[in-house]
């Protein structure tokens, strides 16, 4: 009680009292009171208990009965891009093409964007609009002739630009399609505007790069609306939201909101470097998975191995059921995998590989193995980000390996209304088998994907918990003995992808001697009706002691 790891007392900056801490520690589940310095948690216990370190000095908050859970760490999002899209015409909300080439011009007017520059905007989905197909040129162009349009799909892996973009980048009839991307073209041969996977790079590569401050101010905006929601570390693929792929730009934004204290949140970076000469200029930069400190760090590689089930491009081991003959789009061949991962492996670099298909986590598992029969090192925390479409053997590899399994139960929202149209019934039985991880001990994080789902994590949470959507569809939730407690959820939200990053010891519960990352909740998730999650807000959140949100201040 009341000491720090060097045994002596310590002034106690801000004692937090009357709280209901939920502390994910399984010695001391629960605690009325903890007592915080130097970033600290420094003593938890009873009031009373805590209460007596109290000095002339000692800020003291009452929680008034509120629940605390330590910080939530998305394990992993794009915040560059979530910042980005904060900016951006934001097209999800939209029924129909029409509704949203109106939205399109009142964006532009509103923006008083100058005709020239580009309009950018993300989250339209053919599944929800009215005519039920993919934009094309012809639809943006009702939009506006003369600024360059791009607007990415809600999957992030399909994109559509309009004439004047194309014309732009020099996009036409001759163009090659890229390697791993396609253009699709119309009857006469001619681009569509609609650009998939790698083919998206062709436009992007025209847009021009965000300068410093704006990147900067991109991230502190996107920060405090993790803030907000209780979020207080991230781990983030951000080296490919500048059209220019510049990675020194990422870091160096981030290592200078860190030196001027201005980031409330701890950032874990998720390197995204697709080719050998990337991964390359990189580690000669001398960038290792650990470096940096406990509020920027680089993480693993990551790297996409295919791409959606909404675009169907996941790489299945058989092909869609609603779309036979395709079975979906391999980022790498299996050599190309092995080379980068192994590579990475043997520098020093933790891998995190995105793959929702069967096939393509099949090829994963495989490098993986070929990186260990090369390299032996105990525990690398190999991870599998999304691992949508399991099967029965993919599953006993996880139990097996140990590889972490980055789930994101947001994406049911969307998913569940789909996984048996693409896979049929049978195949589907075997997805998303959250619960199934979580009981054969696999280390489970979850997720978020934002600006492709949802940033709060209640949303997350009830997902989850319930299985369902957030109309609560449907009644009892969809394959519901995956559901997950609402302990085992919130584990893996915090100590789950605290371990993702090695930083288990750090963070991720509320013990003496871990940073003091703290969420005030407005309800208790282990009380409220498992429906209501998604409607629990955050009262205040702490970042290493201080607190970087109040809903009071807020309004
Ligand atoms: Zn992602």
């Amino acid at each position: 009680m009341g000491e720090n790891r060097e045994g002596k007392m310590s002034v106690m900056e801000r004692i937090l009292m009357n709280g209901h801490f939920v502390t994910m520690d399984p010695q001391r589940p629960k605690a009325e009171a903890v007592a915080l310095s130097k970033g600290k948690i420094v003593a938890l216990g009873s009031r009373e208990e805590v209460m007596t370190l109290k000095t002339r000095d000692t800020e003291v908050v009452d929680l008034r009965g509120k629940t605390v859970v330590p910080g939530f760490n998305d394990s992993h999002l794009h915040l560059l891009s979530f910042g980005m899209s904060l900016e951006r015409f934001e097209c999800s909300t939209f029924r129909s093409i029409d509704q949203l080439v109106e939205g399109g011009r009142l964006h532009l007017e509103n923006h008083q964007i100058p005709a020239g520059q580009w309009l950018l905007g993300r989250g339209w989905n053919s599944l929800t609009l009215e005519e039920g197909r993919d934009l094309t040129r012809h639809d943006l162009d009702r939009i506006s002739t003369r600024h360059p349009i791009f607007l990415t799909r809600i999957c992030g892996h399909i994109a559509a630009a309009n004439t004047k973009a194309l014309e732009m980048a020099g996009i036409n009839r001759e163009t090659p399609r890229p390697a791993g991307g396609h253009i699709d073209l119309d009857q006469e041969g001619n681009p569509l505007g609609l650009f998939r996977e790698n083919a998206r790079s062709l436009i992007q590569a025209v847009i021009p790069v965000p300068s410093p401050d704006q990147i900067k101010a991109m991230l502190l905006r996107a920060g405090k609306v993790c803030a907000g929601y209780g979020i207080t570390s991230v781990q983030s693929d951000d080296f490919e939201a500048l059209s220019g792929k510049d990675f020194h730009q990422v870091i160096q934004a981030y290592q200078a909101l860190v030196t001027e204290g201005n980031l409330p949140i701890r950032v874990y970076e998720q390197c995204l470097l697709p080719d050998m000469d990337q991964l390359n200029a990189f580690l000669e930069a001398g960038w290792r998975t650990g470096v940096g400190d406990e509020y920027f760090k680089i993480g693993p590689l990551k790297l996409l191995t295919d791409g959606s089930l909404g675009a169907r491009t996941a790489l299945l081991s058989e092909p869609y059921a609603d779309d036979p003959g395709n079975c979906g789009i391999a980022v790498f061949s299996q050599e190309e995998l092995d080379r980068l991962v192994v590579r990475a492996h043997q520098a020093g670099m933790q891998v995190a590989l995105h793959a929702i298909g069967d096939a393509a986590m099949t090829m994963c598992f495989k490098s993986f193995e070929a990186a260990q029969q090369h390299h032996y090192k105990k525990n690398p925390r190999f991870g599998i980000i999304h691992l949508q479409i399991t099967t029965e053997a993919l599953l006993k590899r996880f139990a097996k390996t140990g590889v972490i399994a980055y789930a994101e139960p947001v994406c049911l929202g969307n998913d569940l209304h789909m996984v048996e149209q693409r896979l049929g019934k049978e195949r589907a039985e075997k997805t998303y088998q959250y619960r199934r991880l979580v009981d054969d001990g696999v280390p489970v994080c979850l997720s978020s994907d934002s600006p492709v789902d949802s940033i709060n994590p209640m949303i997350s949470l009830h997902a989850a918990v319930t299985r369902q959507d957030e109309q609560g569809f449907p009644a009892g939730g969809w394959l519901p003995r995956q559901k997950l407690t609402v302990d085992q959820a919130l584990r893996a939200m915090t100590l789950g992808s605290a371990y993702a990053s090695f930083e288990e010891k750090l963070k991720g519960s509320i013990e003496p001697g871990k940073v003091a990352d703290l969420a005030v909740l407005s309800e208790d998730p282990f009380r409220v009706p498992a429906e209501e999650l998604q409607h629990i807000t955050v009262e205040m959140t702490f970042m290493n002691g201080k607190m970087v949100y109040s809903c009071q201040q807020d309004s």
